[in-house]
């Protein structure tokens, strides 16, 4: 999109991508960086792994066409060498989007931040981190309870309610993650309500109350320990399903001179979208397709519903809301509160160092979302 278009009315949604560094198993093996990100235009290539591969290259290269390949999003986060001046931190993706966010939500609008990509490409990383190197639902849940113990000095009328919820989308069901399954009995599923205000909701999702980062954290870990995994060819432990993490913030002022109070409501949506290869279905059968298929559902109509949001013209023909296809999946149909109006939206692609076709899907999917 030109940058004017993008403006106009494509404000509220970011499309990032980030590489990952390299795993020190690809060190051992020389693996080649295929990534090329300009610090200064935002270009992200792709290198085409066979441009001074000699012959084995020249064998593949009958068999298909492969390219280098660019495109341009707001940011592209480098994390391939941490020498380099443009190494993107876990501290610099934050403050690069984190920030601009948590600022919205206290404004009181909600907003949505997706991790895309293929399994290992660094979802979880740019999501929770490590211990050592925290990553973005840290660091937003460290400084929204920085940010309220300011506001309380400043102004005694101020009063603040944090609430958190964890569920997964696994199947087109919706499982509670703060709810531990009970072994050997039947998964137990969520139904979906619609309220005629609020709109799309989990009926019965566990919503506690949290006072400050370590509660949080601890709920989020007992919410990862439940989530879907299971084995399989690949022998990962990799999860099949979309882990959707809400803080929930209300904001209570009270005017001592009308002795009024009023009440402001936001929703933070951190997602970890399912492996995008899941979507793809080529050795599956039985169970593993359907899942696969579902996934890739869920994934496509998310794009789509970027895409229709980050787009100017289908924007402006808002009398048709049914443009944007929410009700397509259940993931998009219960985030409908938090993607569109006035919420601020962000897809961060996660990408691999060296692996040109999972990396280029990536990538074509992120180009056609924003
Ligand atoms: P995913 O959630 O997409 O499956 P992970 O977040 O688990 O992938 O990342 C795979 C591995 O790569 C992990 O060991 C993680 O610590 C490492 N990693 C991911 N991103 C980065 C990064 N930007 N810098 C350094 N290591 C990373």
């Amino acid at each position: 999109l030109p940058m004017s278009a993008r403006m106009d009315g494509g404000g509220n949604v970011k499309v990032v991508v980030r590489v990952r560094a390299f795993l020190q198993r690809e060190l051992d093996r020389r693996t080649r960086c295929l990534i090329e990100m300009d610090p200064v235009t935002q270009l992200t290539t792709l290198r085409s792994p066979e441009s001074d591969d000699g012959d084995g290259g020249a064998k593949l290269m009958a068999r298909r066409v492969i390219e280098d390949r660019s495109f341009t999003f707001d940011n592209s986060f480098w994390s391939h060498d941490v020498a380099d001046d443009h190494y993107a931190h876990q501290e610099d993706v934050y403050n690069c989007l984190g920030e601009e966010f948590l600022d919205h939500n206290f404004e009181g609008y909600h907003t949505c931040i997706f991790a895309y990509g293929q399994t290992g490409s660094g979802k979880s990383y740019t999501m929770m981190g490590t211990p050592e190197q925290p990553g973005l639902i840290p660091r937003t849940c460290e400084d929204l309870f920085e940010r309220i113990e300011a506001a309380h000095k400043e102004d005694s009328n101020v009063a603040y309610n944090v609430r958190v919820s964890y569920f997964e989308v696994y199947n087109e069901h919706v499982r509670d993650l703060l709810m531990p399954a009970v072994p050997s009995a039947p998964p137990h599923y969520l139904k979906i309500r619609e309220s005629p205000t609020e709109g799309p909701y989990v009926k019965d999702l566990t919503e506690v109350p949290v006072r400050n980062i370590g509660e949080i954290m601890r709920y989020m870990k007992l919410g990862d320990s439940s989530r879907t995994v299971a084995s399989t060819k690949m022998n990962d432990t990799s999860s099949r399903s979309h882990a959707v993490f809400t803080i929930m913030l209300r904001q209570m002022h009270h005017d001592m001179e009308t002795d009024e109070t009023t009440e402001r409501s936001s929703r933070i949506r951190l997602v970890d979208l399912a492996g995008s290869e899941r979507a793809k279905s080529t050795e599956a059968t039985g169970a593993r397709l359907r899942e696969g298929s579902n996934i890739n559902k869920s994934l496509t109509t998310l794009g789509r519903v970027i895409a229709a949001l980050a787009d100017p013209k289908q924007l402006r023909a808002g009398k048709r809301k049914d443009v944007v296809p929410y009700r397509d999946s259940i993931l998009t149909w219960l985030l409908k509160d938090s993607l569109g109006g006035n919420s601020k939206t962000a897809m961060i692609a996660c990408i691999a160092p060296s692996d040109y076709d999972e990396t280029l899907s990536t990538l074509r999917y992120a180009d056609q979302a924003k």
